[in-house]
């Protein structure tokens, strides 16, 4: 039985394209309304048109105070708010030695501070619609450390982090607060790859932006009634350990 969201209005970051415009999609078929927000204007309002009646487009930066208060009040004019997918984010990578400080800054503040300011927006929506879901899109950067991903892991990690102290502090208003944990997902974050194999995942490919959704729809729903400050990994295994096995030596018997 996939996850059944009908009468829940959310609200996902970053959902004019990859994860986000999947999760947007996949909500709006499981019976929610959506707000899908993002800073790129013509490609969420194509997506949220697409969707019909059920979705609206709110140009929104997740670093701003502001804006996040013109994102909720989109939602409510659906009624309520029962889900925010903390999902925006930007990628970079650089050896910490070489990281430019601005850039660092850039990756805490999309990809952490915004989050967080997300998350005190929404709790007096979510409290007044007696409880919801908010899921943390991290990484797998931010179960392990890769090489070059000093600022984007420190983020992630960060959001991790965030997600166990939130649902600590809204687990008692029937908030509940996951963070998902991509692997290599083929979107334009990672179409420097050019393939889609992975041999780093277990799985040996990248992953879909559909598979993540699936996940996203799960700790959406009522399904997940009793999941709360949990980490899911979906990245076809690449965290699970050292890949690939080592050959064995015709010797070993
Ligand atoms: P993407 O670049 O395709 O989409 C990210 C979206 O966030 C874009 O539409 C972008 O405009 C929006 N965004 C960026 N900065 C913003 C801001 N300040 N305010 C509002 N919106 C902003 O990336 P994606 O691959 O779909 O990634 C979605 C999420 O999944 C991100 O949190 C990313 O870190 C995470 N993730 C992705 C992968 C992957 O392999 N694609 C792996 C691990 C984690």
């Amino acid at each position: 039985m996939p996850a059944d969201l009908t009468g829940k209005v959310a609200l996902v970051t970053g959902a004019a394209r990859g994860i986000g415009a999947a999760q947007a999609r996949l909500f709006a078929a499981l019976g929610a309304r959506v707000v899908l927000a993002d800073v790129l204007e013509e490609e969420g309002r194509l997506v949220a048109r697409e969707l019909g009646d059920t979705a609206r487009f709110v140009r929104h930066d997740v670093t701003d105070e502001a804006s996040w208060r013109a994102a909720v009040a989109a939602a409510e004019a659906f009624g309520r708010l029962d889900v925010l997918v903390n999902n925006a984010a930007i990628y970079t990578t650089s050896p910490i030695e070489d990281e430019d400080p601005a850039r660092l800054d850039a990756l805490l503040r999309v990809n952490l501070a915004g989050p967080f300011l997300g998350i005190r927006a929404v709790v007096p929506a979510m409290r007044a619609a007696g409880g919801g879901s908010i899921v943390n899109m991290s990484s797998q950067a931010g179960l392990q450390g890769i090489w070059g991903h000093g600022g984007y892991g420190a983020a992630k990690w960060g959001l991790r982090g965030l997600t166990k102290t939130a649902a600590i502090e809204l687990g008692p208003d029937g908030i509940r607060v996951n963070s998902v944990h991509p692997g290599a997902i083929a979107t334009g974050m990672t179409a420097h790859l050019g393939t889609t194999a992975h041999p780093a995942a277990p799985l040996g490919r990248v992953g879909e932006p559909e598979e993540v959704a699936r996940l996203v729809a799960f700790l959406a729903s009522d399904d997940s009634s009793y999941l709360t400050g949990a980490e899911l990994a979906v990245d076809g295994g690449a965290s699970a350990g050292r890949m690939p096995a080592p050959k064995r030596k015709d010797t070993d018997a």
